[in-house]
């Protein structure tokens, strides 16, 4: 990611009633709120003017607000739902690093403060969409749509859908498949999460692998994220195998360069292309040496 600018806001005192004990609930105490908002001031910077940037002060009034209405056991929580909170709602806010410090935590010892202080961030996401069984358009189509309705994604762009032979071996109807861009605040494991929630919505069963399926919905890229945990593995693994990844990818993505080759979409799609046509003449070949055997 490209290096943004930083705003800062250190020790806004705002009031609010968090805590494990009931009396918190009740009563209330002082909570201090710092943080780095990371965003592009450049063109607030160069004409001077309130409108191309983040305005600190509405953001301390939305901390105030957000501490004051809600209520958490754990200062964890209300760290994690105000740095969402702001990132959905303030334009232009890419990162924001938050602290929350409790100066009155009660545990009859003295110290300043405790607090819990986290980075949390807008990701880009490459998401693969597929279908082969009934209105493949409309499971396709309701998935994007269902993205574009949760507010901590945005649909960036999305592919034309293509119509693809089934990969896998697996005898099957043609699928319908496409790629779609995303911004989300979603970790990578809650993401897969939601996505599995719209293809069990969409009547997703899961029989045979590399099975006929009403919407399937991967996970390709995730910023330059490597990860291989027993849940998830991004860089999807196989999607440099993959025309009907890599043709879409194509159109939305060409210059994005997988993190683990090195190499653009464009650069992996045309090696594939080349792989297929040498596999294609072997096989030609060895047609027309079994047609003269
Ligand atoms: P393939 O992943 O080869 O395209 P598939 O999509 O048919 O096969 P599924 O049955 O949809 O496979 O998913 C099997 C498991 O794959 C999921 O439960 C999920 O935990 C895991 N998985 C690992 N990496 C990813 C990823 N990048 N995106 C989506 N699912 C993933
Ligand atoms: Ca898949
Ligand atoms: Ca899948």
């Amino acid at each position: 990611m490209k290096k943004l600018d930083r705003i800062e806001i250190r020790d806004l005192q705002v009031f609010g009633n968090h805590g494990v004990l009931e009396e918190e609930n009740v009563l209330g105490q002082k909570f201090l709120v710092s943080a780095t908002l990371y965003t592009d001031t450049r063109k607030a910077g160069e004409e001077d003017s309130l409108v191309n940037t983040i305005h600190y002060g509405d953001i301390c009034y939305v901390i105030r607000d957000f501490m004051r209405e809600n209520t958490f056991q754990l200062i964890e929580a209300a760290a994690e739902h105000l740095a969402r909170h702001l990132l959905i709602e303030t334009e232009g806010l890419e990162a924001i690093d938050l602290e929350i410090k409790k100066p009155w935590a009660p545990i009859a010892l003295p110290l300043d403060y405790v607090s819990v202080k986290i980075s949390r961030g807008w990701h880009r996401a490459y998401i693969s969409l597929g279908s082969n069984i009934g209105d493949r358009m409309m499971y396709l189509e309701d998935a994007v749509a269902t993205l574009e309705a949760d507010r901590n994604c945005q649909v960036i762009q999305v592919t034309d859908w293509i119509e693809t032979k089934p990969y896998g071996g697996v005898e099957q109807e043609d699928f319908l498949n496409g790629c779609m861009e995303l911004r989300t605040v979603y970790s990578p494991d809650k993401l897969l999460e939601v996505l599995q929630d719209i293809e069990q919505q969409a009547g997703r069963e899961r029989k045979i692998h590399w099975g006929p399926r009403t919407l399937d919905l991967d996970i390709l890229l995730y910023d330059d994220l490597v990860i291989d945990s027993k849940r998830l593995t991004i860089p999807h693994m196989d999607m440099h195998n993959r025309e009907f990844v890599l043709a879409p990818m194509t159109q939305i993505a060409a210059w994005r360069r997988h993190p683990l080759f090195h190499k653009t979409m464009k650069e992996l799609y045309e090696e594939l292309q080349q792989k297929l046509k040498e596999k294609a003449d072997v096989s030609d070949t060895r047609e027309e040496t079994s047609e003269k055997a």
